[in-house]
């Protein structure tokens, strides 16, 4: 079989369209970090589960260490947030964080899910961290939306159905 080709395989993969997450944790110093991400998952109900992919890096090593992690998803005018959370930092940037659950999150996101990690897998250079929510709380806005390799406002027109 032909390998596949990694800027093919880029460009279908980013025609997947998914929201946009700023994952958030207290490190071993209890300063709080974060990174964005856009491989958050729900999993299941019963009880209520979720997952992300992480690269190696600050992020990762907090959570590691505290075992619990915080899940923003960013509202349409978040992608300064985004962009600043994604390895480039905006030293003009307002933060401001609330808490839940012991867990720092982000004013203004338009959801929150505090979660401890009960299994954590390695693939490769990437953890999977599946997590139990504890708690979790959201508010009517639009989503910020990652396809084609860009930022998308959320808001439009409902699909059409037949
Ligand atoms: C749309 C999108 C989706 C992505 N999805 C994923 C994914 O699913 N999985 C994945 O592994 N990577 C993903 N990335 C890449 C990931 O966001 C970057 O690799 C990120 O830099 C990793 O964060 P870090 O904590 O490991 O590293 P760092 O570079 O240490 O932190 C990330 C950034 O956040 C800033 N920052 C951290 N904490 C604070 C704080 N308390 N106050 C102010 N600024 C702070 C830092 O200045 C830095 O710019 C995605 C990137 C984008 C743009």
């Amino acid at each position: 079989m032909k390998p596949v080709d990694p800027a093919q395989f880029r460009a279908a993969a980013s025609r997947f369209a998914t929201g946009v997450t700023v994952i958030t944790a207290l490190d071993a110093a209890g300063d709080i970090c974060g990174m964005t991400v856009n491989s958050f998952v729900t999993v299941g109900l019963a009880p209520p589960t979720v997952l992300f992919l992480a690269r190696p890096g600050r992020t990762r090593d907090a959570i590691a260490a505290s075992g619990r992690y915080g899940v923003n998803v960013l509202p349409d005018s978040a992608v300064a947030l985004s962009r600043h959370f994604a390895g480039k930092p905006d030293p003009g940037l307002d933060l401001h964080y609330e808490w839940t659950d012991g867990l720092p999150r982000l004013a203004g996101c338009l959801a929150f899910f505090a979660c401890n990690v009960v299994r954590p897998i390695e693939l490769g250079d990437h953890a999977m961290l599946i997590a139990e929510v504890t708690a979790c709380d959201h508010r009517d806005s639009a989503p910020l939306v990652f396809f084609g390799s860009r930022y998308h406002a959320g808001a439009g027109a409902p699909a059409l159905v037949d």
